[in-house]
């Protein structure tokens, strides 16, 4: 049975529809890749799976539970956890407030505050520093860090560069690749296609709203996902 299983899912904003019939399923230590435009639906399909967002229509299953009807901190107590883009910390509290307050799920496991800052070393000296006092890089490391706190059978990451400095890109990174050798189960967004191609096992490019190419990594070719990501495939057909 898949970890997780998302059907035929539509999620409106108003009259917008953001997200078209999207059927997905990650299994157990699977690193899926989410590609697209902007506006291609990518933020508000994360934010339907860890409830922060009611859809219109479709289920959402972990593990063959039905969670859709779910509120977002039931799902977190379940093991679905968010890191939003633009972080969303408590700017006023400290590193380590920030990363405890996640206790509050009361989902245990192997993470815990040491595991974390064994995983982010560059949090060690900070952790008595305001969240808002933070670089760019230290920030994303603790909303990371505060998402594996809650023990999550799956973490969801949109965006994780976004207005990071190249080289605290390379830091989260080289982070990642210690959760991803651990079997770690991730949905990411990641606009950098070379980067999501490397570091995924799967990949799926989405187009207003719709799932228009989905494949392992290793499998899809740059151009079909460039295809993909601008709908080109589907224009020249129109044209033909
Ligand atoms: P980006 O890379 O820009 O974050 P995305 O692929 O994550 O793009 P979404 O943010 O999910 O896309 O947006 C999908 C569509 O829904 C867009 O047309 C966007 O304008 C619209 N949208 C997103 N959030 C809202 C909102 N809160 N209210 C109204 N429309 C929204």
């Amino acid at each position: 049975m898949s970890l997780l299983a998302v059907e035929g899912l539509d999620v409106r904003h108003g009259l917008l529809q953001a997200v078209r019939g999207v059927s997905l399923a990650m299994d157990q230590g699977e690193i899926l890749a989410l590609i697209g435009a902007n506006g291609a639906g990518k933020t508000t399909l994360l934010r339907a799976i860890a409830g922060a967002h009611r859809p219109a229509g479709g289920r959402i299953l972990l593990d063959g539970t039905d969670v859709t009807a779910l509120r977002a901190y039931r799902r977190v107590a379940m093991g679905i956890a968010l890191v939003p883009e633009g972080r969303w910390l408590f700017p006023g509290m400290t590193v380590e407030e920030n990363l405890l307050v996640a206790r509050a799920s009361r989902r245990t496991g192997p993470w815990t505050l040491d595991r974390v800052l064994d995983v982010f070393p560059n949090l060690r000296p900070r952790l008595k520093a305001k969240a808002g006092s933070l670089s760019g890089g230290e920030q994303q490391a603790t909303a990371i860090g505060r998402a594996l706190m809650t023990n999550p059978r799956i973490l969801l990451l949109d965006e994780v560069s976004l207005g990071l400095a190249p080289i605290a890109v390379e830091r989260v990174y080289q982070s990642l690749a210690a959760l991803i050798a651990e079997g770690t189960t991730i949905l990411l967004v990641e606009q950098d296609l070379g980067r999501a191609l490397r570091v995924a096992t799967r990949v799926a490019c989405m187009l207003e709203g719709r799932v228009v190419l989905e494949g392992a990594a290793s499998s899809v070719t740059r151009e079909q996902v460039t295809e993909a990501y601008f709908g080109l495939g589907r224009e020249e057909k129109a044209g033909a």
